[in-house]
């Protein structure tokens, strides 16, 4: 509600751990059907994109299995340790493509490195649809697919990426983290934080080629996406 009375158009990422972490258990798959369906019906027709879950990094639960570690954000974070638990994340995806029904939703993956991630978690999407099917469970199957942009990785692969997905979404407090080098919650390096660094700069540029290039959209998200001065640039 708050968001539609400041005038928002849509929801460019719904992080969705806030269920996952709330109760410190794992919701049903009605469970996040219930919500999601609501937030999409909310929106009234305006596009929500769902992000599959982020947990690890800055997002930690220990429920979940997700345990701190020395590099946290290398390592079990976003679509790994999504593929690392595939029930868990079918559960979800079948959760979206059920609320997708109600209004116009999106999917979206995090943290992907390449296209052998993004062809597994599109494997999971098909069976995910397949089941809804044979469950005779109302679905929206057309629904788009698309993935964050948001290592060097997937910067440099962007038009291998953008051949086997719908769109991007260039996730920049990462991204930045990433091809900076600085930890993103780290205040003694804060300083190096910078969005308008040419690194940063190029690295944008190149999925934002390689989209169009490719007849797909690309958005953008993270802090700097909420920076007017910055947005402009
Ligand atoms: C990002 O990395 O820019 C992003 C939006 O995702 P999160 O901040 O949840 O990692
Ligand atoms: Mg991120």
């Amino acid at each position: 509600e708050e968001a539609l009375a400041r005038g928002a158009e849509g929801i460019g990422l719904l992080r969705p751990e806030y269920l996952f972490f709330q109760h410190g258990t794992i919701p049903t798959e009605d469970d996040q059907t219930l919500v999601y369906t609501e937030i999409v019906r909310r929106m009234g027709g305006r596009p929500v994109i769902f992000r599959t879950l982020d947990v690890g990094g800055d997002k930690v639960s220990d429920y979940l299995g997700a345990k701190r570690e020395y590099n946290p954000f290398l390592g079990w974070r976003g679509i790994r340790f999504s593929l690392a638990n595939r029930a868990l994340f079918k559960t979800q995806v079948k959760a979206i493509y059920r609320a997708a029904t109600a209004g116009r939703a999106k999917l979206m993956f995090p943290m992907i490195t390449g296209v052998e991630e993004l062809r597994q978690a599109r494997e999971v999407c098909a069976e995910a649809v397949e089941e809804l099917a044979r469950e005779g469970r109302q679905h929206a199957a057309d629904l788009p697919v698309g993935i964050m942009i948001e290592t060097p990785s997937a910067v440099l692969a962007a038009d291998l990426l953008a051949r086997e997905c719908d769109f991007f979404s260039i996730g920049t407090n990462d991204l930045i983290q990433y091809t900076l080098a600085m930890d993103r919650g780290n205040s003694r390096v804060s300083y190096l934080y910078r969005p308008l660094h040419p690194a940063v700069l190029r690295a944008l540029k190149r999925p934002l080629d390689a989209a169009p290039d490719a007849g797909l959209w690309a958005g953008l998200c993270g802090e700097m996406s909420a920076e007017t001065r910055l947005a402009a640039v």
